[in-house]
């Protein structure tokens, strides 16, 4: 193993750890298999980090196959989105990109090898027939009248059946294992189709397709790869896929492992329902920074390190659970505390004139980009006689647990003065337009002579000096942990206050430099980055990543 030896191994690393220790496999080879029907999703982030993950420990290959079995439902649009999202989490694919219809011919030819061998056959069984024939869990199924077709005459039908003879669903090829296995799966399953779609990399070359359990294992197999992974509803799948591999005359004998899938609290992971957000507009498009899809999760501001760290810290099992979405938000926060820049920005500005402080006065304050991070650098913020703070850092009156600017007291302007509030203006509504202050002398990174203390720190930018700006507040997109459990309606609890704008917002004047690339903390308001829908070089827009610490549990 080339790195990282110290990390005790999840039980699919064991297993093919023992694997090439035993001589079992010589190499490893692994596939991210996504079906190209909609954007990758947390979940899918799992699968190609364990997977791409598995070559990378052990010196091996990962293969990008779309499963592109289902014409109906893929698109183009989405293997290009799958393509870019694999990439961006910080993978490359060996080789190029693979598809289960490149393998179309030769599935082809082993259906017929099958038919040849007397192990498949031309049914005539309409879909609700096969129903009621295939048996129920406890009951066996009934074998077709059509199992005892001679070869002859399924080699023809087949044929006809490719070449357009029939109409859509009106028969199909199906394997002869067993009606009354415990397994449904075994249960004479379908391995062609008629379905007249167009296919957005065959074209109108096929009328039929293969099921996905047919295709599946008979690609891993012409790719030669050692270890199938995928998750844990698949287990029941497992014999079929053996025995394709031990009936077709295959190249290479994969073997199929499970681990349970990545379920995360207040989200949806279903690529159906993910579309159904989308193309009801319930949301901003596949990428809108609320979505749980990667291209949301990179919109929204997320690093790949991040992802990549939470799938390790979620851990490989086979025991089905749901993992708390803090934890994902946890990753994100540690991520960036390291990386980020700091900047102050203030989201809802109050004025504050500093009355002893003179008009033409401007002085520069320094501070540092990163506290922990000197090599970092310094960034300079320009100060006059009239600042913005947030309307939340100022009360007329408070209690002592408020420890920002009150009506004669003290509080620091974060790297800056000390300053003393005096008189509120007002608004004829009563509204606070405007704090007049005082400048406390000689307070830049010292105490104020007199003794006075600041009780807290606050953060401000020049009122005529900074970057005007939209900030846009996310919150958890779902307000129940688990909303499309037992068969609710997810719809019915969106959170409505999941995406909060602000305009008018400030930020310090060095947030005019700001890169799609560079993610910001905003001092006292969490983790920010530009928005690449809505940013324009004249109005910024500022996604909040996430808040500087978790505060959904305390709500
Ligand atoms: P959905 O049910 O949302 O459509 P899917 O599993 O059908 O997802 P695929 O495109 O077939 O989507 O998935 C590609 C790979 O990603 C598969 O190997 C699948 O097992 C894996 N995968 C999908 N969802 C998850 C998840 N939540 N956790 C871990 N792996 C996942
Ligand atoms: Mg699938």
């Amino acid at each position: 193993m080339s790195e990282e030896t110290s990390k005790p191994l999840n039980f699919i690393e064991r297993i093919v750890k023992e694997d090439l220790e035993s001589g079992k496999v010589t190499s490893v080879r692994t596939r991210f298999p996504p079906e190209p029907n909609g954007y990758l999703h947390i979940g899918h982030a799992k699968s190609i980090w364990l997977n791409f993950g598995l070559a990378q420990k052990f010196g091996g290959k990962c293969n990008l196959r779309m499963d592109d079995t289902n014409p109906e439902k893929e698109d183009e649009e989405y293997v290009e989105s799958i393509k870019a999202d694999v990439q961006w989490l910080g993978y490359q694919w060996d080789g190029e990109v693979h598809y289960a219809s490149d393998y179309f011919d030769q599935l082809y030819d082993w259906a017929v090898y099958l038919i040849k061998a007397g192990k498949a056959f031309v049914c005539d069984l309409t879909a609700d027939e096969m129903r009621a024939y295939r048996g129920t869990l406890t009951e066996a199924g009934k074998e077709s009248p059509f199992r005892t077709r001679s070869v002859e005459e399924n080699l023809e039908l087949f044929t006809q059946m490719r070449d357009g003879a029939f109409p859509d669903g009106s028969r199909t090829l199906r394997v002869k294992i067993d009606m009354a296995s415990s397994n449904i799966n075994l249960r004479d399953p379908v391995i062609y189709r008629i379905k007249r779609a167009t296919h957005h990399q065959t074209g109108d070359k096929w009328c039929i397709y293969p099921s996905y359990d047919y295709a599946h294992g008979q690609s891993d197999a012409i790719e030669g790869i050692s270890h199938s992974v995928c998750t844990l509803e698949f287990e029941v799948h497992r014999p079929l896929y053996e025995w394709f591999i031990d009936n077709i005359p295959v190249p290479a004998q994969p073997h199929q492992y499970e681990f349970s899938r990545l379920n995360i609290n207040y989200t949806v992971t279903s690529k159906r329902k993910l579309k159904q957000l989308v193309d009801e507009k319930h949301v901003d498009g596949w990428n809108d920074p609320r979505m749980p899809t990667v291209s949301g999760l990179r919109r929204r501001g997320f690093t790949p390190k991040a992802i990549n760290d939470f799938c390790e810290m979620a851990g490989v099992t086979k025991v089905e659970g749901v993992v708390d979405l803090g934890m994902l938000e946890f990753a994100i926060r540690e991520d960036l505390n390291n990386i980020s820049p700091r900047a102050m920005c203030v989201l809802r500005p109050l004025k504050v004139t500093l009355t002893n402080y003179p008009d033409d006065q401007v002085e520069t304050m320094t501070a540092p980009v990163h506290p922990q991070n000197e090599a970092m650098g310094t960034r300079a913020m320009p100060f006059c006689r009239e600042i913005l703070i947030d309307q939340d850092d100022f009360r007329e009156e408070a209690n002592k647990q408020y420890k920002r600017l009150v009506l004669g007291k003290r509080v620091r302007l974060r790297n800056s003065y000390v300053i003393e509030a005096d008189e509120a203006v007002k608004d004829a509504d009563g509204t606070i337009i405007e704090v007049r202050a005082r400048v406390i002398e000689d307070t830049v990174g010292k105490d104020p002579a007199d003794g006075v203390k600041a009780k807290g720190v606050i953060h401000w930018v020049s009122a005529r000096d900074n970057v005007d700006c939209e900030v846009r507040l996310y919150d958890r997109l779902f307000s129940d942990p688990a909303p499309d459990a037992g068969g609710k309606n997810f719809l019915e609890f969106m959170n409505p206050h999941s995406l909060e704008i602000l305009n008018g917002c400030k930020g310090e004047i060095g947030l005019a430099q700001a890169t799609l690339d560079d993610r910001y903390q905003f001092e006292r308001e969490g983790y920010f980055v530009l928005d690449s829908k809505y940013s324009t070089t004249e109005k910024p827009v500022f996604n909040r990543v996430i808040g500087l610490k978790d505060t959904w549990e305390k709500k």
